[in-house]
C-alpha cells in the first residue's frame, strides 16, 4: 500500500511537531516545511495527498502559496490554518484556493476530520474564473464584471455572487446560502439574505436592464443566464 502522503507548512516548531506525531500515529508520511518557499519548492517537487498550510509562515504566507500552486495547475488539497476567524479572513483563504479552513486553536480531532474529509475528495481543478451569460467573476483576481463593464462588490456581497455561479442554473436555499455565506457571524435572521440580494441585483442586474437573479417563492434564489449588451443603461 502506498503510503498517503501530508506537507504541513508551519514555522511554529511545537505545533508542526505535535501535527507530525499526530497524523503520523494515523499512519500518513509527514513532511514539515517552514516558510513559504519551501513550501511551493516541496509541493511541485513531490505529489501531496494534502497539504496543511499555516497562513502566518515566513513569505511568501500561507494564501500566496495556495495561489501560486493553483495557478501552476496544482490542485493538492488544500486546508489552511489561520488564528483569525473572519468572513473576509475566510472568503480569501478560499478565494487563493485553499479548500478548507480550521482557526487555531483547534481539537485534533477536528482536524483529522478535516484531512480524512480533504483526502476523500479527488482534487478537481476549480475554474479560477465563473461565468453566467456575459456575467464573470474572477477568482485570483478577485474582480467581476458584466461585458466589459468592471462591477464593484464587498467581500459578502462577492462570496454571495461566487456561492450562486457555482450553482448557476439550480434553485440555493436561503438556508445553503446561510450555510456557505454567513456561517461564521450569521447574525440569526433570514432577512440579511434578502439584502444581500437586493445589494447584488443593483449592482449586477439593475444597471443593465436585466434580471439573472431569480426569486423562487418560498424556497430561496436561481441565477439564470442573462446577456446585458454589456453596457449599463
Ligand atoms: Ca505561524
Amino acid at each position: 500500500m502506498v503510503a498517503i502522503r501530508i506537507l504541513i507548512v508551519e514555522d511554529e516548531p511545537k505545533m508542526a511537531s505535535l501535527l507530525k506525531r499526530g497524523l503520523e500515529r494515523d499512519a500518513y508520511a509527514v513532511d514539515v516545511v517552514t516558510n513559504g518557499a519551501d513550501a511551493i519548492w516541496a509541493a511541485r517537487e513531490w505529489p501531496y495527498d494534502c497539504v496543511i498550510l499555516d497562513v502566518g509562515i515566513p513569505p511568501p504566507d500561507g494564501f500566496s502559496v495556495a495561489r501560486e500552486l493553483r495557478e501552476e495547475g496544482n490542485w493538492v488539497p488544500i486546508l489552511l490554518l489561520t488564528v483569525r476567524d473572519s468572513v473576509e479572513y475566510r472568503v480569501r483563504g478560499l478565494d487563493a484556493g485553499a479548500d478548507d479552513y480550521l482557526t487555531k486553536p483547534f481539537a485534533f480531532d477536528e482536524l483529522h476530520a478535516r484531512v480524512r474529509a480533504l483526502l476523500r475528495r479527488k482534487p478537481a481543478p476549480r475554474p479560477g474564473v465563473l461565468q453566467c451569460g456575459d456575467l464573470q467573476l474572477d477568482r485570483a483576481a478577485h474582480s467581476v464584471s458584466r461585458g466589459d463593464f468592471p462591477i464593484e462588490l464587498s467581500p459578502r456581497e462577492f462570496a454571495l455572487l461566487e456561492f450562486l455561479l457555482t450553482h448557476k442554473g439550480e434553485v440555493v436555499t436561503r438556508t445553503e446560502i446561510m450555510d456557505h455565506v454567513w456561517d461564521f457571524e450569521f447574525d440569526g435572521t433570514s432577512n440579511v439574505i434578502d439584502v444581500y440580494i437586493r445589494y447584488l441585483r443593483a449592482k449586477i442586474d439593475r444597471p443593465f436592464g436585466i434580471e439573472s437573479i431569480e426569486t423562487v417563492r418560498g424556497v430561496g434564489y436561481r441565477l439564470n443566464d442573462a446577456d446585458s449588451n454589456g453596457t449599463p443603461s
